[in-house]
């Protein structure tokens, strides 16, 4: 399993067998109006071959983690501290260009919309190879077998044909597949896939999940799978961290976080989604409120004005003190043990059957 170290608490990477290691990371934007603080004190490790799920609601921060692990953020207006060790190298000190070419060689992202990704002006071909020649020195022809190479592998039909198209002669699941061609032409160490499926249809989908996981199995990948939907995670991820308001609230194994949540907010988006043991006309339970304002976060637990348990914990604290995340399988809330197995008997045991 991931090991997982208390958020909020210091950077002090120790030994650690972790391929991807970011300790009390905190990225914060300068706007008009004010500091946004996107993420505020994160923790978490990654070994090879295996994959994180990250889940949580738009803002809860867990795309600006990931572009900040990849180096794509605006230096002027982001304030990055902390720590985000990849391979034993510490990222946040990498120079722009240092950081290209460990974007090249070691690291790689799919992005949710394969249109907006792939230039319309190049043939797909030339967008999948253009990488592999700048990373590897490869020649044009080297690069363009290359190229027809991983289109076979993520099971494009007449590769050699193909990969002279355009990506507007390409259908959507084609699209996304040659997209990940792109990303996994150098063979990345890490893999960041944000939403990779959401634009697509359930079978497209499934298959390239399937093809994600075949192609971890190949290469050794280790991957972090960014998306809201449950599903996906339960399909792909080893280890599932919950974000809300640019926190992590609750991680575990993915078994252990999606059949026994202990954080309100987890459960609560499970009892959003719908169980294949519900009945069809049951209502989902959408958790009521939004989000607080990045801007100006609420000083006690950041989901507290949304949380149907505050009434249990005694003192305010969840208006007044932020609950930390403990080593290992944890949820960052002032509950005890017992309590949160009542909310869990009481909200989710029934769904589940
Ligand atoms: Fe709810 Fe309090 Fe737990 Fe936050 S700390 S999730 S407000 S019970």
């Amino acid at each position: 399993m991931t090991t997982l170290t208390k958020t909020e608490d210091v950077p002090a990477p120790t030994e650690s067998d972790a391929f991807l290691s970011v300790r009390d990371l905190r990225v914060q934007f300068s706007t008009e109006d004010g500091i946004v603080k996107a993420v505020d004190g994160l923790s978490f490790d990654l070994k090879r071959g295996q994959t994180l799920g990250i889940v949580g609601e738009s803002g809860s921060g867990k795309s600006v983690t990931n572009l900040t692990v990849l180096g794509l953020h605006n230096p002027r207006t982001t304030n990055i501290t902390g720590s985000i060790r990849l391979d034993g190298q510490e990222v946040t000190d990498l120079k722009d260009k240092e950081l290209e070419t460990l974007r090249g060689n070691k690291m790689a992202m799919i992005f949710q919309d394969a249109l907006t990704a792939l230039s319309p002006y190049y043939t797909i071909g030339r967008q999948i190879s253009e990488p592999f020649r700048k990373h590897t020195g490869a020649s044009k022809k080297e690069a363009r077998d290359r190229a027809i190479e991983m289109l076979g592998k993520v099971g494009i039909p007449d590769p050699k044909r193909r990969v002279d198209d355009y990506p507007h002669q390409f259908s959507g699941g084609m699209r996304q597949r040659a997209m990940i061609a792109m990303s996994l032409v150098c063979n990345p160490e890490l893999l960041i896939a944000d939403e990779p499926t959401t634009a697509l249809d359930v079978t497209v989908q499934a298959q390239i999940l399937d093809l994600l996981k075949d192609l971890q199995q190949e290469f050794g990948s280790a991957i972090i799978m960014i998306t809201h939907d449950l599903g996906v995670v339960a399909n792909m991820a080893d280890d599932l961290l919950v974000m809300y308001a640019g926190r992590a609230v609750e991680r575990g194994t993915v078994r252990e976080v999606l059949q026994k949540p202990s954080h309100p907010y987890t459960v609560g988006l499970l009892r959003s989604m719908p169980s294949l043991t519900s009945d069809v006309n049951e209502p989902l339970t959408p958790i009521p409120g939004s989000p607080p304002s990045l801007l100006n976060p609420p000083p006690g637990c950041a989901f507290s004005a949304r949380c149907s348990y505050t009434d249990l914990v005694a003192g305010g604290l969840c208006t007044s003190e932020r609950p930390h995340l403990a080593d290992g399988r944890a949820a960052a809330c002032h509950l005890t043990a017992e309590q949160k197995q009542q909310a869990f008997f009481e909200t989710i045991q029934p769904r589940l059957g």
